[in-house]
């Protein structure tokens, strides 16, 4: 009976928080060392996003993904449909790492790299800068419409929406290369998948760092509802120390007054500090919660006060829920060390397949309708579909050489002899494989060889079977 009611009174109160209205959270600037790990993160993250698409190489955009001719250009590296697997390989390492990173030190990908996190904290330094601090943003917010309060608002959004548009062509000039991309907007030649590309992401870019911010973690973000998943006893949480803190107390006096009866005094003195910062708006100091996006802003707001108190800092921590408890804690758990011995094997086996990547790649297919053709008394021959991926970024024309018998020659029917294939084209070559009949068994195993005649590094190599009489 009491679990029911208890159950009715939890239903209701996430109803009401569905349909209450959201008040703006304010976070207040903070300094610390996360802090400065932080932006550090936004820097280079945003930096790397604004300027590579401006980089050149080779003549070409350095990262380019040119979707209309079906390649992607990473710097020297030209991908083609092809090379669909080193995609799905990056995929599958990517969310390995963050499998490995939530189980050593929880949500670090929300607290430091989501392009949420990042996004909003640009835009945050955009609304101080023109709304001033915590303090004035809510003065602003609470007071009347007034002229002065009509400017800032113009601003903020004009400068938020200036940089949401950059945002939009930025990531649009991954597509479509950048520059061509930008003349197309002065001379008004933009298309009408580019426009909408850039609006939408634009809009999006908005409406996610500079309106909705936290409620995209709290309310859309699937990641957040499954990490936890992830988490065991031994994974460095950010986490208010209860037993150092409790029971907090406000104000120096009663403090005073309370040691000197010998009451007990928790080191927090409940200046709400932590909560001040929280880009979420929750305590920390109410436990382990899921709106925690782990950004340690709070840890650098505690020490800050504890500091000024005389006391040791850390009171919130990164800790471990068997720290908590006084439990020995192991960071390097079997869990571990596999999860990182996987990883870096894949890491390891794509650095290496991507270093001796082939710009041709060879399959082999026999013809189905003769095993083998008796040329003339002394010679036999087998016929073969070579396709051809030319996956570099030159024009190719083929020789084709075959090895494993004695004497063995590769014949190519006269409208395949001048076959060329573009960069990225699959193109077929018929290859008759000639053999001298004595020097054959039954079935034997050779090697058919295609080269590039205008890169040295185009060739491949590929086994196949050759059948004789015998
Ligand atoms: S910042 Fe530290 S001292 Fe202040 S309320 Fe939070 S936990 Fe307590
Ligand atoms: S509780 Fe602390 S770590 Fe979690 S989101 Fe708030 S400030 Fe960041």
């Amino acid at each position: 009976m009491d679990k029911n009611k208890h159950t009715g009174g939890e239903t209701q109160k996430v109803k009401l928080e569905l349909y209450k209205s959201k008040e703006k959270i304010h976070p207040r600037e903070i300094k610390g060392r996360f802090q400065t790990l932080r932006t550090l993160a936004v820097w280079v993250l945003l930096g790397l996003f604004y300027v590579l698409p401006w980089l050149n190489w080779d003549g070409h955009q350095a990262v380019l993904f040119d979707l209309p001719h079906r390649r992607f250009y990473i710097f020297g590296l030209t991908f083609w449909p092809q090379d669909f697997i080193y995609l799905s390989w990056l995929l599958i390492i990517a969310a390995f790492s963050l499998f490995f990173f939530t189980a050593l030190a929880g949500r670090l990908w929300c607290g430091y790299a989501c392009p949420q996190t990042v996004w909003t904290e640009l835009f945050i330094w955009i609304e101080r800068l023109v709304e001033g601090d915590r303090n004035k943003q809510i003065k602003l917010d609470k007071g009347p419409w007034t002229r002065e309060k009509i400017v800032k608002k113009f601003i903020k959004h004009a400068l938020w929406i200036a940089l949401a548009l950059w945002t939009g062509y930025t990531f649009v000039g991954y597509f479509t290369p950048i520059r061509e991309l930008g003349h197309n907007i002065l001379h008004g030649q933009l298309g009408p998948w580019e426009t909408f590309w850039i609006l939408f992401y634009a809009l999006a870019t908005y409406g996610n760092a500079g309106i909705l911010r936290e409620q995209v973690c709290l309310y859309m973000c699937p990641y957040a509802r499954f990490q936890s998943a992830m988490f065991d006893r031994d994974t460095l949480i950010i986490s208010y120390d209860e037993k150092r803190g409790e029971p907090r107390m406000k104000g120096r006096k009663r403090r005073e007054e309370a040691l000197a009866k010998g009451e007990p005094v928790g080191d927090c003195i409940d200046c709400t500090m932590c909560v001040q910062v929280c880009p979420t708006g929750i305590d920390i100091r109410d436990g382990l919660q899921y709106e925690c996006i782990a950004c340690a802003a709070c840890i650098d707001a505690c020490d800050e006060v504890m500091i000024r108190e005389g006391k040791e800092p850390g009171l919130i921590r990164y800790t471990t829920e068997n720290a908590l408890e006084g439990k020995p804690t192991h960071i390097l758990r079997p869990r571990m060390v596999f999860y990182f011995m996987i990883l870096m094997g894949m890491v390891g086996l794509f650095t290496y397949s991507l270093a001796h990547r082939q710009s041709l790649q060879v399959d082999v297919l026999r013809d189905r309708n003769a095993l083998y053709r008796i040329v003339d008394s002394k010679t036999v021959e087998n016929v073969y579909t070579l396709k051809i991926a030319n996956k570099g970024d030159k024009l190719l024309h083929f020789e084709v050489s075959a090895e494993g018998v004695p004497g063995m020659q590769v014949v190519l029917p006269k409208q395949d002899k001048n076959k060329v294939a573009e960069p990225g084209q699959l193109i077929n070559l018929t290859a008759k494989v000639r053999a001298p009949m004595d020097k054959l068994k039954r079935i034997q195993t050779i090697r058919l060889t295609v080269r590039g005649k205008e890169d040295p590094q185009a060739e491949d190599t590929e086994k196949t079977k050759y059948f004789g009489p015998k």
